[in-house]
């Protein structure tokens, strides 16, 4: 029996072709390895994917999330409104950006957070409300932008699951006053190692992430604002994302595709898998619930199908996060992350796997 992997990253790269080390060995060549011309061009390139006037490449989603945080910065305001249940990447940047967590329970259909979770949990305090579109689904961007709007708190999307989700013909990242997003290699755009960028349209923003994210710079070897550091997305990354990006379209549709036959394979058994039934969604997780998560795992691991948890343990119950936010119930995160399991889900998964999983759902 062969195994049906979560994921598998050669593939990937073989799909390029020759285009890959055709690409590479050109920045070799070229002899410019950091903020050069594919950098430029990629920058240019994903802001008018995304349909934002600025893309600045960064070195990680991480970064990206911090350098967000610590552009936004209002003094007096201390901390930052998210959920708990997407892998514990804001609250990480926000406590590198010396922000405070409030953590907002998810909604149980979507998993993401909702505009009344936000707003019940907004007060003169908080710096900004961090939104991750979460497993690839596009939050409810118009409700969240609202909420943020009345109470003048800038609405931050962590896209790094969700690029190019969109809904009315409005990507992910293009509501929000920063968006970030991750080039992490198992993303649906992925690179050849970290990368990451931040969006926005407010040209003044655009402008502080610009010098935080190399040493604070306004001009060349000059220090202008505080709290800057050394964060860049490299040539040979920003030439792989430039070859991949023109496809991701087409692989997001193919990883909806796949999530839609799990799903009816699964119908009527004793799990459910969360649809991503739309272009709001772009099915980077295929993720299931169920009671008996072990037992699952378990019939399907003997099937030859591989499964994870994305993610086992929510922000607020992580030892290193204890005393970093005002505790709450969280119900929904707490009960869901019992449940949960992910999927192998991937654009070049083959039709005969797709068919071993369905097979092995259905047996459930
Ligand atoms: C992967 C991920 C990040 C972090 O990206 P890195 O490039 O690994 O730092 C942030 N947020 C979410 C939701 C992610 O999935």
């Amino acid at each position: 029996m062969s195994i049906v992997p979560l994921n598998d990253l050669r593939r990937g790269a073989q799909a390029d072709g020759a285009a890959l080390p055709d690409a590479l060995l050109r920045v070799v060549d070229g002899g410019w390895y950091v903020h050069g011309p594919q950098h430029r061009a990629f920058e240019a390139e994903f802001a008018a994917y995304v349909g934002v006037p600025h893309c600045l490449g960064v070195a990680s989603g991480t970064d990206a999330l911090e350098l967000a945080l610590t552009a936004l910065a209002t003094p007096g305001r201390d901390v930052v409104v998210t959920a708990a249940n997407a892998g514990g990447y804001t609250s990480v940047a926000a406590r590198r950006s010396g922000l405070g967590l409030r953590f907002a329970d998810v909604q149980p259909d979507t998993l993401c957070v909702g505009p009344e979770d936000v707003a019940a949990l907004i007060d003169d305090r908080v710096a900004a409300v961090v939104v991750t579109h979460l497993y690839g689904r596009l939050a409810d961007v118009g409700g969240l932008r609202e909420v943020c709007d009345r109470a003048d708190v800038p609405f931050v999307e962590d896209c790094a699951q969700a690029v190019g989700a969109q809904r009315d013909g409005r990507r992910a990242g293009s509501t929000g006053d920063v968006a970030t997003f991750s080039f992490y290699p198992t993303k649906n755009l992925g690179a050849l190692g970290d990368g990451g960028a931040v969006v926005t349209a407010d040209d003044v923003l655009a402008g502080r992430l610009r010098a935080l994210r190399q040493y604070g710079w306004g001009a060349k070897y000059r220090v202008d604002i505080p709290g800057g550091r050394n964060s860049r997305l490299d040539e040979l990354q920003a030439a792989v994302l430039r070859l991949r990006l023109p496809q991701v379209d087409g692989w997001n549709a193919r990883r909806r595709e796949i999530i839609r036959c799990y799903v009816d394979a699964a119908a009527g058994s004793r799990l459910a898998v969360l649809p991503a039934d739309g272009e709001h969604h772009v099915g980077h997780l295929a993720v299931a619930e169920c009671e008996d998560r072990d037992a699952v795992r378990e019939a399907l691991s003997a099937r030859g199908v591989q499964t994870d948890v994305h993610y086992p343990v929510p922000d607020h119950m992580q030892p290193a996060l204890r005393d970093q936010h005002d505790a709450r119930p969280l119900p929904v995160t707490e009960q869901s992350a019992q449940r949960i399991l992910s999927l192998p889900c991937f654009p070049q998964l083959t039709e005969a796997e797709v068919e071993q999983v369905c097979g092995a759902l259905r047996d459930l």
